[in-house]
């Protein structure tokens, strides 16, 4: 079954003379078990395709859905559960909150959702413990280091049973050793029966999917079955 289904999506930003085509047509479906790497030049529309995969922004034309439900029928307040529920992002930003600690931090969006205090913290435990930060749950944001707070945040963007991971070049601003980590666990999110989508420039990172796509001009202009190859996939896709 598909998680994530994008039904030949449109997104124009802004109006008139101003207005930018990002998406000019893409269709795509991940299936549970499947991480897909989204490659591209810079402008291409990789996150502008993240974006309307989370239902964080809309399409202009073109539908999406996950979990096999339309988003665009949704109310907002629907609309807000399916993504605090279903969907876990992994964004450069980490916006985590600076007077809860790192446990308090992660458990929280299980919290929003009903789960008890006491099994929010031990979810979020072992989620710390996923990213190696298990001696560091008591402490808050400004007691740790800057790749420690990426991980917290990224702790608390994969906590739960999230249905669909999006990370949008999640390793941008890590170490390599924090990166790998990071794609580590996406991909066994995703084996644990989640869908992924990682938008990269790097193949040895796309080397972690199971098949990538390429746009361009937002467009799909090509698509991979399994990595065989990945450097050869790379040629004309720069950045
Ligand atoms: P990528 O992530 O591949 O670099 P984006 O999806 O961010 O590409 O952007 C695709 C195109 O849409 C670019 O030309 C970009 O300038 C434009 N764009 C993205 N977001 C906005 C926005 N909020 N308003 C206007 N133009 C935007
Ligand atoms: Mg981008």
């Amino acid at each position: 079954m598909s998680v994530l289904e994008l039904f030949d999506v449109h997104r124009t930003h802004g109006h008139g003379e101003t207005a930018v085509r990002a998406l000019r047509g893409v269709s795509l479906a991940v299936a549970e078990g499947e991480l897909v790497a989204v490659m591209g030049p810079s402008g291409s529309g990789k996150s502008t395709l993240l974006n309307l995969a989370g239902g964080l922004d809309r399409p202009s034309d073109g539908g999406v859905a996950i979990e096999g439900r339309r988003l665009d029928g949704m109310r907002r307040r629907e609309l807000a559960a399916v993504r605090r529920r279903s969907v876990g992002y992994v964004f450069q930003d980490l916006n985590l909150l600076p007077a809860l600690t790192a446990a308090e931090n992660v458990a929280m969006p299980l919290e929003l959702d009903g789960v008890s205090a006491r099994a929010a913290r031990r979810t979020a435990l072992a989620a710390l413990a996923d990213v190696e930060l298990a001696d560091c749950a008591r402490r808050f944001p400004d007691e740790l280091s800057g790749g420690q707070q990426q991980r917290v945040a990224i702790a608390r963007a994969l906590v739960g049973r999230r249905r669909l991971i999006l990370a949008d070049e999640p390793t941008g601003a890590l170490d390599s050793l924090t990166g790998e980590a990071v794609l580590r666990l996406m991909r066994s999110k995703v084996d644990g029966g989640a869908a992924g989508v990682l938008v990269t420039h790097e193949a040895r990172h796309a080397a972690w999917a199971d098949r990538v796509v390429f746009l361009r001009d937002g467009r799909i202009v090509d698509a991979s079955g399994p990595l065989a190859q990945p450097e050869q996939l790379l040629d004309g896709a720069a950045s």
